[in-house]
């Protein structure tokens, strides 16, 4: 449901990749600085790479060649990032509300949602009133409200104790996403938990791609980096 290729050249690292990711969870896992985030900022349209192709839910949101990039805001990508997802001056309701007024149909409420994913009594709180569990489970709510075409998550369980970890991962696991969700992660055991998909990634490149497999090669790849190192 996603069709992607492009190529991002930066002075220590020259990006190049083809993912084609389906409805359900999709992981790309490999370690720090091998290009993930990059894939990420170009697929949200926050990052122009020099070639590229995308293709989401059979809308063409990039073709590079015919000069087409669509801005972030056009998109319709639903988002969560490690931290720092949520409007910090606005409670837990008016995130979410924010996100049902840019979202082209309403599915639901803020207060349905935040009863529907047990977060009722939370509706007055600020962002710096939550834990981060709870600050998570909201970013991934106040994504679903955008009603998008896909979901895109960066290290989303990263700052998250070992606990809130599995707290959250359970949760986006419970939810009926519905549409493609794209989670990176340079954990083997958060993709292990919350994939179905795996892209591994290695220097700019995917170096492998399939079931659960992947992620021992991801294991493999650690190892040999930490002996060699
Ligand atoms: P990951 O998310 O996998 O840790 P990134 O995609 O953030 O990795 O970055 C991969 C590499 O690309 C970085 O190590 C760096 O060399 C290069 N890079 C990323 N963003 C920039 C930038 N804005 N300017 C220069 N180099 C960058
Ligand atoms: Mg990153």
């Amino acid at each position: 449901m996603i069709k992607l290729y492009f190529k991002k050249s930066f002075p220590s690292l020259t990006v190049e990749a083809s993912f084609n990711f389906v409805k359900g969870f999709n992981v790309i896992l490999g370690p720090s600085g091998c290009g993930k985030t990059t894939t990420l900022r170009v697929m949200c349209g926050l990052l122009r790479p020099e070639r590229g192709y995308m293709l989401c839910c059979e809308e063409v949101f990039m073709d590079l060649e015919k000069g087409i990039f669509l801005p972030p805001q056009k998109r319709r990508l639903g988002v969560v990032f490690q931290e720092h997802n949520l409007f910090p001056h606005m409670t837990v309701k008016e995130n979410i509300e924010f996100a049902l007024k840019k979202a082209q149909k309403r599915e639901f409420t803020a207060e349905e949602l935040l009863e529907r994913f047990n977060l009722k009594g939370y509706e007055n709180k600020y962002p710096h009133e939550l834990s981060g569990g709870q600050k998570q489970r909201v970013a991934v709510i106040r994504a679903l409200a955008y009603n998008p075409r896909a979901f895109l998550m960066d290290e989303p369980f990263s700052s998250l104790d070992f606990r809130t970890k599995v707290e959250v991962m359970d949760f986006v696991k419970s939810v009926q996403f519905g549409r493609p969700v794209v989670i990176i992660t340079h954990d083997p055991f958060e993709a292990l938990y919350v994939g179905e998909r795996f892209f591994l990634m290695d220097k700019g490149k995917v170096v492998a791609e399939g079931g659960k497999e992947i992620v021992r090669e991801y294991v493999n790849l650690k190892k040999i980096r930490e002996v060699l190192s």
